[in-house]
C-alpha cells in the first residue's frame, strides 16, 4: 500500500507542472486539441486511432500514399493552431525500389517541426527505426543482427520513467510481452536531447537491456518515439503502451475520459445446469457457494486502487426457485405452493440458425394456459434455500440483480404471449423476493441463451413490458454495433423484426456455462475452442484477451453462469496472493491483479441499465462532435485556459467530459460537474446549453 501511495505522490507533483511550457513563441496562441495522425495506406492506421477513439479524443487521420500527399493546413493564423499534436505511424515509409523512406518530403517534415515549435505541439512516432532523428541508434546483437524477434520469441518491455506522462498512471518497471511485435532495441546517442522512458529486457543475442522508447527535446521541439510496432487489434501490450503517448501528446488535457468498467454477469441463477464434464451430472449452486463471494467482493475492493467499486451482477430465472420449492412442497403436510407445479412445457421447435428472423405472428405457445399470472405465495418461494438466502438484504446488496426470464424458454421461435409471460412472471417473482429493491435493472434483460433478438413478436413483448436493454453476444457479430464498438446496437425491423430495443455487447469467456470445475472448463476449452494446455494456460489466455479489451477501454460486460460460482467441493486455486475457489473468482482475480500490476486505475462496475445508459450517452456525445481549444498564457509559460465546444450550436443532450492534468474551474458562463475518482485525473463534465464552456487551469 505504501508503494502505491508514494507513486501517487509523485504523480501529483509531476501533474502540477504538466501544462507548463517554456516557449515564448507560443505566448497568447490558441490551439485546437485535434490530433493529426499521419499513417501509411492499409489497415495499420487502426493501431494509431483506436486509442484516441477509446478515450473519445478528436483526431484527424490522413492516410499518406506512397506517392506522397499534401499536408492539411496546420495553422489558420500565426496565433491559431489547428492541431494539438502530431502522430506519425511507421514513419509513413514505403519501399522505393529497395530504398525504404518516408512518403513525407523533407520540406513537409520541416513544416511539421516548425509548427510544433510555434504552437508547442508534441509529436509521437510509433514503430520508428532508431536513428539520429530520435537521438538514438539500433543496438547490434551479439550475432551481428538488429531488430527482434522471431515469431513467439519473448523480449519483455517495461516503462522506466513515467514522469513525462503522469496522468497515464502506469506502473514503472512492470513488464509486458512483446511477442510478435517486431521491434528495434536501441541506445541513446545524444543524451543532451534524449531520455529513456522504456526498455527491452535481455533476450537471446541481446545480452544487455536496451531502449524501447524515448522522449526528445530538440531545442523546444518535443517528440516521443517508440521503436516497436503497434497492433491494437490483437495485442494487449499495444493497448497498454498507447496510454503513455496519449497522455503525453495531450499533456493530459483532452476532450474525453478514461474509465475502466468490469462487469461480470451470472446467468441461470436458480436453474440446474447439465455439466460438460463429467457428463451426465448437473449442478445447481447452494447458498454456501454464493456466500463466500460476499466477503470476496469486499476483499477485491480493498485491494483495487482508490475509487474502485467492483460487484457481481446476477441474472435470475424465478422458475428455478419455484421448481425447487414445489418439489419440496409435495412432501409437506400443507403444501403452500398453488399451483402445485412450476411452469413446464415441451421443448420448443427452434431454428438451428441463431440469426434466423422469425416471421411476425408465427410460432405456437409453449407455456400452459394456466396460470396466466404469477400466483405462488412468498411461503412457497421461500421453501428454496437459495432464494431465501438472496432475500437477506446484506446478501442481496452484495450483488446487482436483473432478469434472465422466468423459465429460460428459447425465444427464437416464440410467440408474443410466451415472451410476455417470461417477463412479467419474473418481474412478479423478483418483486416478491425483494430483489427489485436492491441494485436492480428494471429495464434490463439477459435473453435466454441470447435468443429472441431476431423475433419481432418477442421484442415487442419485451418493450411492452418495460424491457429496453437486453444483453447480446460478441461472438455473434450481427449483435454488435457495426459502426462503432463503443456504441450499443439498436434493433431494426429489417435485422431484428422490431425496432427500438437496445442490445448491449457482452464478451463470452473460456469459463463455460456448463462447467463448475477447473478440469471441466479446461476440457471444454480444449475440445471446442482449440485451447492447448492446462487450466493455467486457459487463464493466461483469458488474461491476455480481457486486458486487451480493458486497456482498449471497452466497457462490454463478461458472461458467466451459475455453475461458475460453485465454491464448495471444488479445488482451490492460488492467484497471486489470493486463494480462491469458484471459476468466477479465479477469472476475476487473474484479470484485476494484472490490471493493478500495470496501472493505478480504479476498476468499477455499473449495473446493467447503467452500463447501457453509458453506451447510449457515449453515442449521443460522439454525435455532438465535441472539441477543445486551449490557450497559452501571454508569456508562453503555461496553458492557461481551455474551451470545449460542440457542433450543432454548442448543444448536446449529454454532458461532455474534459480531462485535466491538474486543477480546473469553469470561468465565465456555463457549468460542469466535477468527477474526481481516487487518484485519477480530474474530469469536468460540461453541460452544453448553447454556449462553449471555458475552463481556467490551475
Ligand atoms: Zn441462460
Amino acid at each position: 500500500m505504501s508503494f502505491v501511495r508514494s507513486l501517487g505522490a509523485v504523480t501529483l507533483l509531476a501533474a502540477a507542472t504538466l501544462t507548463n511550457i517554456v516557449n515564448a513563441a507560443v505566448g497568447g496562441s490558441s490551439v485546437s486539441s485535434t490530433i493529426l495522425i499521419l499513417a501509411p495506406e492499409g489497415d495499420s492506421a487502426y493501431s494509431a486511432t483506436s486509442g484516441f477513439d477509446a478515450y473519445g479524443i478528436p483526431y484527424q487521420l490522413v492516410t499518406v500514399p506512397q506517392s506522397g500527399t499534401t499536408l492539411p493546413t496546420l495553422n489558420s493564423s500565426a496565433k491559431a493552431g489547428n492541431y494539438g499534436g502530431i502522430l506519425i505511424l511507421s514513419d509513413v515509409s514505403y519501399d522505393y525500389g529497395g530504398d525504404y523512406h518516408s512518403a513525407l518530403t523533407e520540406n513537409q517534415y520541416t513544416a511539421l517541426y516548425a509548427y510544433q515549435v510555434a504552437f508547442g505541439a508534441r509529436m509521437v512516432r510509433l514503430d520508428t527505426y532508431p536513428d539520429s532523428t530520435s537521438g538514438t541508434a539500433a543496438v547490434v546483437a551479439s550475432d551481428g543482427s538488429e531488430g527482434c524477434c522471431a515469431d513467439n520469441v519473448e523480449q519483455l518491455m517495461s516503462f522506466t520513467n513515467i514522469t513525462g506522462f503522469p496522468t497515464a498512471r502506469l506502473v514503472s518497471g512492470a513488464t509486458v510481452s512483446t511477442k510478435n511485435l517486431y521491434h528495434y532495441p536501441a541506445k541513446i546517442t545524444d543524451s543532451k536531447t534524449t531520455w529513456k522512458i522504456a526498455q527491452f529486457a535481455t533476450s537471446g543475442n541481446f545480452k544487455s537491456t536496451s531502449i524501447a522508447a524515448v522522449i526528445n527535446n530538440f531545442s523546444g521541439r518535443e517528440q516521443m518515439a517508440f521503436f516497436i510496432g503497434f497492433a491494437t487489434e490483437w495485442s494487449s501490450t499495444s493497448n497498454y503502451l498507447q496510454h503513455a503517448y496519449i497522455h503525453w501528446i495531450t499533456r493530459g488535457l483532452f476532450v474525453g475520459a478514461r474509465k475502466i468498467y468490469l462487469g461480470t454477469q451470472i446467468d441461470d441463477m436458480h436453474l440446474s445446469t447439465g455439466l460438460y464434464y463429467p457428463q451426465g451430472r448437473t449442478y445447481r449452486v447452494v447458498p454456501a457457494d454464493i456466500s463466500p463471494h460476499v466477503a470476496w467482493t469486499k476483499s477485491v475492493n480493498t485491494r483495487l486502487p482508490a475509487g474502485s467499486n467492483y460487484f457481481v451482477e446476477i441474472g435470475h430465472n424465478g422458475n428455478g426457485d419455484i421448481i425447487n420449492a414445489t418439489n419440496i412442497g409435495y412432501n409437506l403436510a400443507n403444501d403452500p405452493c398453488i399451483p402445485v407445479d412450476a411452469i413446464y412445457y415441451d421443448s420448443p421447435i427452434t431454428s438451428p440458425d441463431l440469426e434466423w428472423i422469425k416471421p411476425i405472428g408465427s410460432g405456437v405457445d409453449m407455456w400452459p394456459q394456466t396460470p396466466a399470472q404469477y400466483s405462488w405465495s412468498l411461503a412457497c418461494a421461500q421453501l428454496d434455500k437459495l432464494a431465501t438466502w438472496f432475500m437477506t438484504p446484506a446478501n442481496r446488496d452484495a450483488f446487482a440483480h436483473m432478469s434472465h426470464t422466468f423459465t429460460h424458454l428459447n425465444l427464437n421461435n416464440a410467440t408474443y404471449d410466451d415472451a410476455a409471460k417470461e417477463i412479467f412472471f419474473n418481474q412478479a417473482w423478483l418483486k416478491q423476493l425483494g430483489l427489485d429493491a436492491g441494485k436492480f435493472s428494471p429495464a434490463g434483460l439477459i435473453p435466454p441463451a441470447i435468443t429472441g433478438v431476431h423475433n419481432g413478436d418477442v421484442i415487442k413483448a419485451w418493450l411492452d413490458n418495460g424491457i429496453k436493454n437486453v444483453v447480446g453476444d460478441n461472438s455473434r457479430p450481427v449483435l454488435m454495433n457495426p459502426n462503432n464498438f463503443h456504441h450499443l446496437l439498436h434493433s431494426t425491423v429489417a435485422a431484428n423484426g422490431y425496432a427500438g430495443l437496445n442490445i448491449m455487447p457482452r464478451w463470452p469467456t473460456a469459463i463455460y456455462y456448463d462447467c463448475d470445475t477447473q478440469a471441466c472448463t479446461t476440457q471444454e476449452w480444449t475440445d471446442t475452442s482449440a485451447g492447448t494446455g492446462k487450466f493455467a494456460d486457459l487463464l493466461a489466455f483469458e488474461k491476455d484477451v480481457t486486458t486487451r479489451y480493458l486497456f482498449g477501454l471497452r466497457h462490454d460486460p463478461y458472461m458467466f453462469h451459475q455453475a461458475n460460482m460453485r465454491a464448495t467441493g471444488v479445488s482451490s486455486y492460488k492467484v497471486g496472493s489470493q486463494t480462491v475457489y469458484s471459476l468466477l473468482q479465479i477469472w476475476v482475480e487473474t484479470v484485476i491483479q494484472e490490471m493493478t500490476r500495470l496501472t493505478l486505475w480504479p476498476i468499477m462496475t455499473l449495473k446493467h441499465d447503467d452500463i447501457a445508459k453509458l453506451f447510449l450517452d457515449r453515442e449521443a456525445r460522439d454525435a455532438c462532435k465535441p472539441n477543445l481549444v486551449y490557450t497559452y498564457a501571454a508569456d508562453g509559460k503555461k496553458i492557461s485556459g481551455a474551451t470545449v465546444s460542440t457542433s450543432n450550436g454548442n448543444t448536446c443532450s449529454v454532458a461532455v467530459p474534459v480531462t485535466f492534468p491538474g486543477t480546473a474551474s469553469v470561468s465565465g458562463g456555463g457549468s460542469a460537474s466535477r468527477d474526481s475518482v481516487g487518484g485519477e485525473p480530474l474530469i469536468m463534465w460540461a453541460t452544453m446549453s448553447g454556449q462553449p464552456v471555458t475552463f481556467s487551469l490551475g
